[in-house]
């Protein structure tokens, strides 16, 4: 394999920042083994990039996707570690682009050290929630998926395993959390991880307006215009979920921000509830 990319700013950006957030997500303990997997929708990005391809190699998807067809992601692999990834971006991830009827794809760049290379088993949901960012003109092209260890415990709580009680509880811990998700974080019951079912539950909650989405007693999926900004949706709300467990470690009942205090924020930045 002989491809190699001649990096234009815009992809460079984004290159540096999976880098950078991976090695953040690795030092949080929330990308064990080959936890957690990233998809960029980089189209855009791409024009002013040259790759140069030694061979693209072409892979069949069992669903189809045609409003994605042609467009370009980069996306990290199967079995690969978001730790290494931060290492080497061009053997743990991958360019690929669409077929033009969007029921396969090409890989143009990446995955260099294994020619069996192939993106992550959970590719298919991660492109479920690219249609929909496409279809409803959203402004984000990230989609990432980690596993933040206190949101986490939170879904082992029977009170926690609902949207209200969930947002309620995250907001009341911090301010920068009603600030940063003023409408809060979706809640999806647990399924078996890379299934159409809970691709299609997720992309339901993104279509309610979050920016993340908690999956029972397994981990979140975050959607947005960077590859940081992604990181740092979760990181904030995974703060409150850190607080929340320190107070019930240390024997409290957390007493939290008061309904009017939330309601203050909301006046005080102009937040739509
Ligand atoms: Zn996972």
């Amino acid at each position: 394999l002989c491809d190699s990319i001649i990096a234009g700013s815009e992809m460079k950006t984004i290159l540096d920042e999976a880098a950078e957030a991976s090695s953040y997500l690795w030092e949080n303990g929330w990308a064990e083994r080959n936890a957690g997997n990233l998809s960029v929708d980089i189209s855009d990005a791409l024009s002013s990039s040259i790759i140069l391809s030694g061979d693209e190699r072409f892979r069949p998807l069992a669903g189809s996707y045609p409003s994605l067809a042609g467009r370009s992601y980069l996306v990290t692999g199967t079995g690969r570690r978001f730790r290494d990834l931060a290492k080497d971006a061009g053997q743990n991830s991958c360019i690929l682009r669409m077929t033009d009827g969007g029921d396969g794809f090409n890989i143009v760049w990446g995955g260099l050290d294994n020619p069996d290379f192939n993106p992550t088993s959970e590719w298919p949901a991660h492109l479920r929630v690219h249609e929909f960012l496409r279809a409803s003109g959203a402004p984000e092209n990230v989609v990432l998926h980690t596993h933040p260890t206190e949101m986490i415990a939170l879904t082992h709580m029977p009170e926690y395993k609902n949207e209200q009680t969930l947002c309620q509880a995250l907001w009341s811990m911090h301010p920068e959390v009603k600030v940063t998700l003023p409408i809060g974080i979706g809640f999806a019951r647990y399924m078996v991880p890379g299934t159409e079912e809970l691709a299609m539950e997720t992309v339901e909650a993104f279509r309610r307006g979050f920016k993340i989405v908690l999956w029972e007693m397994h981990g979140c999926v975050a959607i947005a215009g960077s590859v940081m900004s992604a990181f740092d949706l979760i990181d904030t709300a995974n703060k409150s979920a850190k607080i929340l467990l320190m107070c019930r470690a240390a024997g409290l009942t957390p007493q939290g921000l008061e309904k009017h205090q939330q309601d203050e924020l909301v006046a005080a930045f102009g937040l739509k509830e």
